[in-house]
């Protein structure tokens, strides 16, 4: 399989698979897609879902990443990383939850950053030269999922800044307490501060001739892929469970990779009647679907605050797939944007009702769900207890903590606290040799 920008339309420079998840972004700006989508056979899917998430998993990889990596690795990496459940759980009569938050660090991101992570090491394994160095900012979620899939890699060290403010403890917990090759620096400024650091050494030919560096971020095809596979397993449970074949999947979305990996999902031969992306006040995609017109704004903070994104970085995917044909997107997309306080109002709701504690992003999509009325799935992104603080504020309970949160919580946290200064970050990473 060979890759290509978004932005190549005459398809003139192709990428290898190993070019392009350590270039993650494509030297023009676009954001790589494979040169055609595989179709995947549903009865085998089905087949195999039955035995377990890692057996289909196994043959939708292969469809992908086959020509490049030996099967009998890839097939021992799939099961590695996907060794958590993924349960279809019904609330009550005509919701289905999709809870993807059974990993390591209790959100959807472990199944991309675990393969993400594996796949690298693979593909690191066949140069056994230079060490490679992933270099990433975080608000929070994104690094604990990076540090967690990409912990113990052989040859790749972790290096993930985080703003001394606005991490919650636990959060933190998560990136300071794995140690040997993931290296957490507590960045003296703010989230946007790190982000320009990041930027600022990718953007440093000097120094990227001397380090290999790369990016762990959500455009990266390792992480986008492999989040392709949830949608047919979610997909094989419904159908099991309803005998109906046509599911509404509800998305809560902010950067759009998860959204956009259904529909990738869907155009490798998965049935679905409509695609539904929830958005908290950050409504720029939802804007779009209903007037054809796109403006990136400033994102806005809420208490979903993983969706808080005001220029979606999978944009350019979402229209790529389907050939920039806002007529098929409306059609196969439908959007949906909720406050706070209606996510507040639905995390009551669902409590009351059936007894299930929500985290505020699966919140905003069972608002969308009821909004449409849907006969389908929706996806649960994190785990209630990652944002304790507010279910507690809406409902007055403590959602119980899962093991591996509360055994992070009680190890020691390890970190380096940097200035806000690139000069002493590049010092940090060579000194890593
Ligand atoms: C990252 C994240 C999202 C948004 O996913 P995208 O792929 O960026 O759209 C939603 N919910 C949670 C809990 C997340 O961590």
């Amino acid at each position: 399989m060979r890759y290509f920008s978004t932005r190549d339309t005459r398809r003139e420079h192709a990428y290898s698979l190993k070019e392009s998840a350590f270039l993650g972004l494509a030297p023009d700006g676009g954001l790589f897609m494979p040169e055609f989508i595989p179709q995947a056979d549903m009865d085998e899917v089905l087949r195999l879902a039955q035995k377990s998430f890692a057996d289909m998993a196994q043959y939708l990889t292969s469809l992908f990443f086959g020509d490049e990596v030996e099967k009998e690795e890839l097939d021992t990496l799939v099961r590695d990383v996907f060794s958590f459940p993924c349960p279809l759980v019904r609330t009550d009569s005509d919701d289905y939850a999709l809870e993807l938050f059974h990993g390591p660090t209790c959100a959807f991101k472990d199944f991309g950053a675990r393969f993400m992570g594996g796949m690298l090491g693979l593909l690191k394994k066949q140069e056994k030269n230079e060490r490679l160095v992933v270099l990433t900012a975080t608000s929070g979620d994104t690094g604990s999922a990076v540090a967690a899939g990409f912990h113990n890699v052989a040859g790749i060290d972790v290096v993930v800044l985080y703003p001394n403010e606005k991490v919650s403890h636990l959060q933190e917990s998560q990136m300071t307490t794995l140690g040997n090759n993931i290296h957490p620096i507590r960045i003296d400024g703010t989230f946007d501060d790190c982000q320009a650091l990041v930027k600022q050494l990718f953007n440093d030919t000097a120094f990227r001739a001397r380090c290999a560096i790369t990016s762990a971020n959500s455009i990266n095809l390792l992480r986008w892929i492999p989040q392709a596979f949830y949608y047919f397993y979610g997909w094989s449970q419904w159908h099991l469970q309803t005998g109906l074949s046509t599911p509404d999947i509800v998305i809560p979305s902010g950067n759009y990779g998860n959204a956009t990996a259904g529909m990738l999902a869907a155009q490798m031969g998965m049935p679905v009647k409509r695609f539904i992306v929830a958005s908290n006040a950050n409504d720029v995609v939802p804007k779009y679907l209903a007037s054809g017109v796109y403006t990136p704004q400033a994102s806005v903070h809420t208490i979903a605050n993983a969706m808080d994104v005001g220029a979606p970085s999978n944009f350019e995917r979402l229209t790529y797939l389907f050939q920039h044909d806002f007529e098929r997107i409306s059609s196969a997309i439908q959007g949906f944007a909720c406050t706070d306080e209606d996510i507040r109002g639905a995390i009551r709701k669902l409590y009351e009702s059936c007894g299930y504690i929500s985290d505020p992003h699966s919140a905003c999509g069972w608002l969308a769900a009821q909004h449409y009325h849907t006969q389908g799935f929706r996806l649960c992104t994190a785990h209630a207890a990652k944002f304790h603080e507010t279910i507690r504020e809406t409902i007055g309970i403590e959602p119980p903590i899962p093991e591996t949160l509360g055994r992070a919580m009680q190890r020691e946290k390890r970190f380096t606290p940097m200035p806000n200064d690139a000069q002493a970050l590049k010092d940090f990473i060579l000194r890593l040799e």
